[in-house]
């Protein structure tokens, strides 16, 4: 990342919007890796979010031709719906979240939000309307007020002190000397896994976007912080359509449905309670993590 956003950083406000798409993405979006093909459509007309239904269509999608990753998914997010998506490592979770905001083009199939194809809508109306928080949060080499603000043009300082208290990192900021004005990122303070991860938080909570894609959004926090925020992303998520990835089933058992992935396809979906009663892979999880928590 220093490679890219110490150049931006020199180039200034002219960048925000890429400089947007970037910190939206943070590390599960590679964007020096972006593919040529995935270009603007000429006149492409602006999303346009009513209910923010997210629909995958026969999803087929590779970054090598050679090696399909997503083997024809097919998958609703109902308009203001919670779905969750789990599975092992590799399974494909992080490349739906890619393709929804068309950081690739699928191969086949299609991805729709409201009925709009993604590959038909402007790009930056597209990236304005979605919500990320990944499990690595990239940080400017600027304060960490401007890093938390630049989630939504022209936030005051309340907006921003209170999406920071929202997301459990306004007392860790305000006991540093320099509180709200410490220099963040590669030649500032040095912030810890969990403490990018809620500044990454609290930047989506002051942005407030109708879909959210929650990345393994919390992973880097212990259990008590992790709770403490998930009740705040309950909350944000609310009336709004949200697409959660989680390796720690706990934290989606709530979910209006959950969808167990395996090897780029869709093998087992419904409720927590409809999953476990048809003791299957989703049951098999569950019962590894919760031996896992016991031993822990
Ligand atoms: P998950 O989020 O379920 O752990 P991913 O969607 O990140 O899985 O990855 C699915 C597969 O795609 C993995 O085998 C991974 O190695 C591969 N992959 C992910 N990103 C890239 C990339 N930029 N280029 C090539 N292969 C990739
Ligand atoms: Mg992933």
């Amino acid at each position: 990342m220093i490679q890219i956003t110490m150049p931006l950083n020199f180039l200034g406000t002219v960048y925000r919007e890429i400089r947007q798409a970037l910190i939206d993405m943070g590390d599960m979006f590679h964007l020096l890796e972006q593919p040529p093909e995935v270009r603007e459509k000429p006149g492409a007309k602006p999303l346009e979010v009513r209910g923010g239904a997210v629909r995958l269509e026969g999803v087929e999608f590779g970054y090598d031709p050679e090696r399909p990753i997503l083997k024809g998914i097919d998958l609703e997010v109902p308009a203001g719906q919670t779905v969750a998506i789990v599975g092992s490592s590799g399974s494909g979770k992080s490349t739906i979240g890619r393709l929804l905001f068309r950081f690739y083009d699928v191969t086949a199939g299609r991805l729709t939000i409201d009925g709009q194809d993604v590959r038909d809508v402007g790009q930056d109306s597209l990236h304005a309307q979605i919500g990320v928080v990944p499990q690595d949060t990239v940080l400017f080499n600027d304060t960490i007020y401007y890093n938390i603000a630049y989630g939504k043009d022209h936030a005051t300082r309340e907006e921003v002190e209170a999406a920071a208290k929202a997301a459990s990192i306004h007392d860790f900021i305000t006991s540093l000397p320099d509180g709200y004005e410490t220099q963040v990122g590669e030649r500032g303070l040095k912030l810890s896994g969990g403490e990018k991860q809620r500044v990454g938080i609290a930047r989506t909570l002051l942005k407030n976007p109708p879909i959210l894609l929650l990345d393994e959004a919390t992973s880097a926090l212990d259990t008590d912080t992790e709770r403490e925020i998930q009740a705040e992303l309950r909350a944000m998520a609310r009336g709004r359509t949200v697409i959660t990835i989680a390796h720690r089933l706990s934290t989606v058992a709530d979910a209006d449905r959950i969808v167990v992935l395996e090897a780029g396809e869709v093998v087992e979906e419904g409720s927590h309670e409809a999953l476990l009663a048809r003791n299957g892979r989703y049951a098999q999880l569950w019962d590894r993590q919760a031996a896992e928590e016991e031993a822990a």
